[in-house]
């Protein structure tokens, strides 16, 4: 048995005046006998590895909960996705739909698969779906596409730094040149440059096909990275390949405005009849709640203002094989509800910075692929639709979750649906 005698200690606390201090001391401080969970030297996946590795786990959980027949029998698929790998965690999956779209790329109805273990997610995405559907369906359209990594350089003064970008700036068809030795699909469209002291930022943007990229734009840059590392007239005091400019998994208030993997914005218009027939409430109600937590956002200090465009988003991506931690980034946009001419509620919601994929990254897994048939977005050629069905899907949350609070329901139809 491994030894946890130390998580059941009684633990002083620093709020408790009776504590003792040579407890907590003892407590906080570096232990540095051999830990006795260890695991196998090699990460990959081989029947040997993932065995040895139960070998200790066995004493803590329940084998089969994780490492059932089939995630077995599947068990090299996963090779390219994780280290260390000991078995799948299973999620609860539902459909969400239909939601029609009329968008540039994507254009049909779609019921969305939805990944999540939160009652009255799935419940209400599909109500804002119908009703979306039921209005004849939200207009979409991508307006802008880029990933960007951003290699950073130090020189000893502002001059050197100076000297540095006028090459660079002579270099840029030899930049994309080297950069896109490395893919086929990445194509490097973009260059900028930030000056900050003697510091230098060059921020390098691609447009990378129907794969969400991060991937993709590390590897190109990284050799043109080296290429300025080899060639630059100035040799800079320090370098790194990425100066968190990228926004590559934070919010970020560059990105709100510019772009971070796909750009796109989505509407709806949707009679007074249909708002109080499906949400129980009227098109004034929702405009007087979208202005002021509008007004509760811009106090918050937030970027962006959205009700959870994270909810929707978190449960697409995990049920689809994105990476799930570009929500941190993905889930920053606007929504915006107004009461037009006709006493119609207008909605929209324009979502900057996409993370999006269709082939790549975790999108061919079993059941994530799966997910992405669903909806008939797999493969080649699918990566814009998929950022057309997470923006729409967004709007059906974001007017799913403004008429709830209008109708007073939100906390009773949690109550009712996750404390059944
Ligand atoms: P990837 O699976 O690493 O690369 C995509 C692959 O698909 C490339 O080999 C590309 O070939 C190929 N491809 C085939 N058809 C394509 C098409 N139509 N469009 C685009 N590519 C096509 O995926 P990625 O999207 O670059 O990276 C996503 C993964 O990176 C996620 O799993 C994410 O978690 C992870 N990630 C990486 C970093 C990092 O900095 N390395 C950071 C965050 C996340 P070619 O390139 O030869 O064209």
């Amino acid at each position: 048995m491994p030894k946890l005698s130390s998580f059941h200690r009684s633990r002083p606390s620093i709020f408790d005046t009776e504590s003792n201090g040579d407890e907590l001391e003892q407590l906080l401080s570096p232990h540095f006998e051999r830990p006795s969970l260890r695991l196998t030297p090699s990460p990959y996946i081989t029947e040997k590895s993932i065995a040895k590795r139960w070998d200790k786990l066995s004493d803590l959980t329940d084998k089969e909960q994780l490492l059932d027949p089939q995630t077995l029998d599947n068990a090299t698929l996963y090779n390219k996705n994780i280290e260390h790998f000991i078995g799948t965690v299973k999620l609860p999956v539902g459909v969400a739909g239909p939601l029609r779209i009329n968008g540039l790329h994507a254009n049909n109805d779609f019921l969305v698969p939805l990944a999540t273990t939160e009652a009255a997610l799935v419940a209400s995405y599909n109500r804002g779906a119908q009703l979306i559907t039921a209005a004849g369906g939200a207009s979409a359209m991508l307006i802008n596409e880029g990933v960007t990594r951003t290699p950073v350089f130090a020189f000893q003064t502002l001059a050197e730094a100076g000297q540095f970008v006028a090459w660079v700036v002579t270099q840029y068809d030899h930049f994309k040149q080297v950069a896109e030795t490395t893919t086929s699909h990445g194509k490097l469209h973009d260059i900028n440059i930030n000056i900050e002291g003697n510091h230098v930022y060059l921020v390098f943007e691609f447009h990378t096909g129907d794969a969400s990229g991060q991937n993709m734009v590390t590897i190109a840059t990284n050799e043109v990275y080296h290429y300025i590392l080899e060639h630059a007239p100035i040799e800079p005091k320090n370098a790194f390949l990425d100066g968190n400019l990228s926004g590559d998994k934070k919010p970020n208030a560059h990105t709100l405005r510019h772009v971070r993997g796909k750009k796109v914005t989505a509407e709806v218009t949707l009679s007074k009849s249909l708002v109080e027939k499906h949400l129980h409430t009227n098109p004034e109600q929702m405009a007087k709640f979208g202005q002021m937590t509008t007004t509760g956002a811009a106090l918050s200090g937030g970027i962006g203002v959205n009700a959870h465009y994270a909810n929707a988003l978190a449960a697409l991506y995990i049920a689809c094989g994105q990476d799930a931690a570009c929500v941190a980034e993905s889930a920053v946009g606007i929504t915006r509800m107004e009461v037009n001419a006709k006493g119609d509620l207008y909605a929209c919601v324009t979502l900057p910075n996409l993370m999006v994929g269709t082939v790549g990254g975790g999108t061919g897994l079993p059941s994530q692929k799966s997910c992405l048939d669903i909806m008939g977005l797999s493969g080649t050629g699918k990566a814009k639709a998929l950022a057309e069905v997470a923006a729409c899907l967004c709007l059906a949350g974001e007017l799913s979750i403004v008429g709830a609070f209008c109708a007073d329901h939100f906390s009773r139809a949690h109550q009712k649906l996750a404390r059944k």
